[in-house]
């Protein structure tokens, strides 16, 4: 089970962009890593295109390995370790910390 999917909230731990916090829009299951919303952003030069028409500089979210990142857990108000728990047969991540359920 990942321990980590989109739509999570999580927080940097390691690198440039340390502390900061974010979405997951993206997960690659198969490196390991994840984009992560507002992190790890990198400049990118593009063409004039119906999606960028004025072309030039455009800032992307390059990839960042989830080992450098935490699951954020509102009750504790940041970044925790999460296990897993069985309920009912079904697998749920917990807070290692108080035991809060993630979605
Ligand atoms: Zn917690």
């Amino acid at each position: 089970m990942q321990k980590i999917k989109k739509g999570d909230n999580v927080v940097v731990i390691a690198g440039k962009d340390k502390g900061k916090r974010g979405e997951i829009l993206k997960c690659f299951p198969q490196v390991d890593k994840a984009i992560v919303k507002g992190v790890n952003l990198v400049r990118k030069a593009v063409k004039k295109s119906k999606e960028h028409p004025n072309g030039g500089l455009i800032e992307i979210e390059k990839p960042i390995h989830i080992s450098n990142l935490m699951l954020f857990c509102p009750k504790c108000g940041k970044g925790t370790r999460v296990g897993i728990s069985l309920e009912k047969d079904k697998k749920v991540r917990i807070c290692k910390k108080c035991g809060n359920k993630f979605e």
